[in-house]
């Protein structure tokens, strides 16, 4: 299962939760659209609602007022191919011995199965196949003997793969992020509380201002009382593997993430596509929404330079219709491209294009959209990237594909520029874009793109020492700070 999500945790000083966690939601829908849940708690006890609608759709007014408490968690999901399971919205919700749980995941476990085994082998029961369930399970077990921080602790140890959690365990709400940092979680100031959340949109939302970025490996407990946090560096590893792929694709453009705007990165990458592989045409136009920084910053680089270029906006974009990738069968995929996207013909007509898009996956959109173009009357389509060529799936949370539905596994870009029918195809390279974060590429994932992984995956490569919990004996062990 693979999950890219948004999940946010409130603690608040005298004002109920739930409505700024409702809120923070919108902030969060495009992180996932399947379902959307709060669970919060006012002392004594839990209070869960969980939809499988949109946020707008899941939260009647009367909904909202009952969830009580000052604290709380909500979490929106991201539809993967196929499947619309129930089971697995979240905030997933459970009472145990050790106290109530909630936990709002971001992210994938690459080991979940073994876990999951050892705990069944225990008699542990589950209701659902997801791995956020196991992490529950797991750190319930931990609480019976340990401190809510050793407990964390030890569950750590045994999880591998990327989360970035918010939990609830009784009133108090936690942050948790992965030793490797891979998805992104930040740590806000609300005037009357705390909140953490996947993206930094979520606190402007709020009125809040951004306290920093949650470190890699790091665990923050929110005071119940919303008057603080208190954090724990629980493991510290040598390299982080903080996913590119949130920075040109996934996370708004609004959002600081590991200290960088998004906006500015995607700018930036523009400006350095067009450095690296510029072309004269009259027009340059972006693939509506995901295109349009890297095309601003790239029609500005050749403005600079004294290119004679336009900067534009001659595909509308119809806000209706959902993400194309969704869809199930590739027939469905086309006609959805063209719901999606229509021409303005007389930006087009008689003109030479450069059309800007953050990433090529299976090549559905670029495909349709150069046709359409040239039927439009374009003269030549130029086709820029503002991501490497996507080689490998991802197991991290990003629900890309398989290999052998990404045009890029098996095709060089001179074979993919035929296959769209594209005048020239350029891509960034992977340097441009640890340039434009501000990173060394030892501390990004770029799986996706190099087919070499951050984490011990079955079948896959990996370019660096990872460290993979054996789930069998080491738990005692990390229990000593
Ligand atoms: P393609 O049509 O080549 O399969 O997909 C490329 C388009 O999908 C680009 O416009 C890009 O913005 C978008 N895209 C890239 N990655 C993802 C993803 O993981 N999920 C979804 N829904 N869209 C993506
Ligand atoms: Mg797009």
């Amino acid at each position: 299962m693979h999950e890219k999500c948004g999940v946010v945790g409130i603690a608040l000083q005298d004002r109920d939760a739930a409505r700024p966690l409702y809120y923070s939601l919108y902030a969060l829908q495009h992180r996932g659209q399947e379902s959307a849940g709060i669970v919060t708690h006012d002392g004594f006890q839990q209070h869960s609602h969980v939809e499988m609608e949109l946020v707008g759709d899941a939260f009647g007014p009367g909904d909202i007022e009952s969830l009580n408490g000052t604290v709380g968690i909500g979490h929106v999901r991201y539809p993967t191919a196929g499947s619309v399971d129930s089971c697995c919205a979240q905030p997933f919700s459970v009472s145990f011995k050790s106290g109530s749980l909630g936990l709002s995941h971001n992210g994938n476990l690459v080991n979940a199965r073994e876990i999951r085994d050892e705990l069944a082998g225990q008699g542990h029961a589950f209701t659902s196949d997801g791995d956020t369930e196991v992490i529950a399970h797991d750190l319930a077990r931990n609480l019976l003997e340990e401190d809510l921080v050793r407990a964390v602790k030890r569950t750590m140890s045994r999880i591998h793969g990327s989360y970035s959690l918010t939990i609830m365990h009784d009133d108090t709400v936690l942050g948790l992020r992965d030793p490797e940092g891979n998805r992104p979680l930040c740590i806000g100031k609300l005037e009357d509380g705390y909140v953490i959340a996947s993206e930094s949109a979520a606190i402007d939302t709020l009125d809040g201002e951004l306290v920093r970025d949650v470190k890699p490996g790091e665990l923050v407990v929110l005071h119940s009382d919303g008057t603080g946090f208190d954090t724990y560096q629980l493991i510290d590893r040598e390299h982080a593997a903080h996913c590119f792929f949130e920075h040109v694709y996934f996370a708004r453009p609004d959002s600081v993430i590991d200290g960088e705007l998004v906006y500015e990165v995607r700018r930036n990458l523009g400006r350095k596509l067009w450095a690296e592989s510029g072309v004269d045409t009259d027009v340059v136009m972006p693939v509506p929404d995901s295109g349009r920084s890297f095309a601003s910053g790239y029609a500005e680089a050749a403005q600079d330079e004294g290119a004679d270029v336009e900067f534009a906006e001659g595909l509308m974009k119809n806000r209706y219709v959902g993400r194309t990738f969704i869809m199930p069968t590739q027939d469905e995929r086309e006609r959805a491209v063209r719901l999606k996207l229509n021409p303005i013909k007389s930006t087009v007509a008689g003109k030479t294009v450069t059309l800007i898009d953050d990433s090529i996956v299976r090549g559905t959109t670029s495909t349709q959209l150069i046709q359409l173009l040239y039927e439009s009357g374009a003269e030549e389509v130029h086709m820029r990237v503002g991501s490497p060529p996507i080689v490998a799936p991802c197991y991290m949370g990003i629900d890309m594909a398989t290999r052998e539905e990404l045009i890029a596994s098996d095709r060089s870009v001179e074979e993919i520029r035929d296959e769209i029918q594209a005048d020239s195809l350029a891509y960034i390279s992977r340097e441009a874009i640890a340039d434009a974060l501000g990173k060394a590429s030892a501390d990004l994932c770029m799986a996706c793109v190099t087919g070499q992984y951050p984490y011990d995956i079955d079948g896959e490569e990996t370019d660096r020492e990872v460290d993979r919990p054996t789930i069998a004996g080491e738990a005692s062990a990390a229990a000593d700070d």
